[in-house]
């Protein structure tokens, strides 16, 4: 028996989340039986650990969207009992049971091999917003990034921490956009060498282009601000889209596309093929540095998760939440 994370939903629709005992003939079905280590705390758990977003299909539900551990069992030839593993995405957490648990049970087409260089737990430092930050930073560079600065949004959450640190390690002047000007010592302790008020890009304006101010930019609020930073970009520059912490909508113009050949890059993380996340993994251990890692991390263990689900959802964590479920 082993401890999982279950969150029931009643007939009311009212959900609740509470450790429980269960075996491993609870587990769903899949190839390989991974002992968890660690997991962490996205945007997405959030909303999968109470009742939003409409992500999870059946209860009881297991959240966790990413986990770290160690192969217990393995009935594919690619994992045998003994390999560190890593998975994010796949909808697992939302659609199948996730890390939230002591035991997972998955496809083996979803884990990735722990990269060289990385444990379970700074893989977990990492988790989703970090391996999306690094797949946000290599579609910048396969556009090309000329010059600086390169611009982060939402830059004291999960997403930005990581951009910003990797950013800079990588050598690019990093300007940190953030709500909260009482994280303006930890983003420059992560390297941004810019601190932009939210205020100052919150707001629409009827200009469709402003002064060209950014090389590149990986947005994790959408909304007002992305369209704002649109009009904002260097001609020629990327903006890669991750998130939507500020609004899914954009009120913009097609006018940076158009006069200064602005590119707009989707970056998803759920589906990105398997190639491409060992690619991410590999840039991740080799350009991420594992000091500032250290320093975004804050310690959690599994009954922790039902409050901080609820303060990811207010944009109240700060850097990443790294969960010891043992
Ligand atoms: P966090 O909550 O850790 O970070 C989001 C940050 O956005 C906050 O810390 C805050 O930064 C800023 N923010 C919050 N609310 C607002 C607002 N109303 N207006 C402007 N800024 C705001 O989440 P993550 O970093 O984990 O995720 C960021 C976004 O990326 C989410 O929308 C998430 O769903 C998405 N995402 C997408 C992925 C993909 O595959 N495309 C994968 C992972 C995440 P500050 O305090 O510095 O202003």
């Amino acid at each position: 028996m082993f401890n999982a994370l279950i969150v029931n939903k009643n007939d009311e629709g009212k959900t609740s989340a509470e450790i429980t005992r269960i075996g491993l003939d609870d587990l769903p079905a899949g190839e390989v039986t991974v002992a968890v280590e660690y997991s962490t705390v996205n945007y997405k758990d959030g909303l999968c650990l109470g009742p939003g977003g409409g992500l999870v299909r059946n209860y009881p539900h297991v959240p966790g969207i990413d986990f770290a551990g160690t192969v217990e069992a393995s009935d594919d030839p690619r994992y045998k009992a003994g390999d560190k593993v890593v998975l994010t995405g796949w909808r697992v957490g939302e659609a199948h049971w996730g890390g939230y648990a002591q035991k997972a049970r998955v496809k083996a087409d979803w884990l990735v091999p722990l990269p060289a260089g990385l444990d379970t737990r700074r893989a977990m430092a990492v988790g989703t917003a970090g391996l999306t930050a690094m797949l946000a930073v290599m579609a910048l560079e396969d556009h090309g990034i000329k010059g600086g600065p390169v611009l982060v949004t939402g830059a004291a959450g999960g997403v930005g921490s990581v951009a910003t640190a990797i950013l800079a390690g990588l050598g690019h002047e990093v300007a940190a956009v953030t709500g909260r000007p009482e994280t303006a010592d930890y983003l420059t302790s992560l390297g941004a060498t810019q601190i932009v008020a939210r205020e100052d890009l919150n707001e629409t304006t009827k200009r469709p282009l402003e002064a060209e101010t950014w090389a590149g930019c990986v947005d994790a609020v959408g909304g007002e601000m992305l369209a704002r930073v649109l009009g904002q970009m260097k001609y020629g520059a990327s903006v890669s889209a991750v998130g939507l912490a500020g609004g899914a909508g954009l009120p913009a113009t097609v006018i940076p596309f158009l006069l200064r050949g602005v590119n707009l890059l989707g970056i998803d993380s759920v589906m990105q093929p398997y190639d491409n996340r060992l690619r991410a993994w590999g840039r991740i251990a080799k350009d991420l540095p594992m000091d500032k890692l250290e320093a975004m991390v804050q310690p959690a263990t599994l009954s922790d998760l039902p409050a901080l689900g609820r303060d990811i959802l207010k944009g109240q964590i700060k850097g990443r939440v790294v969960v010891d479920v043992n």
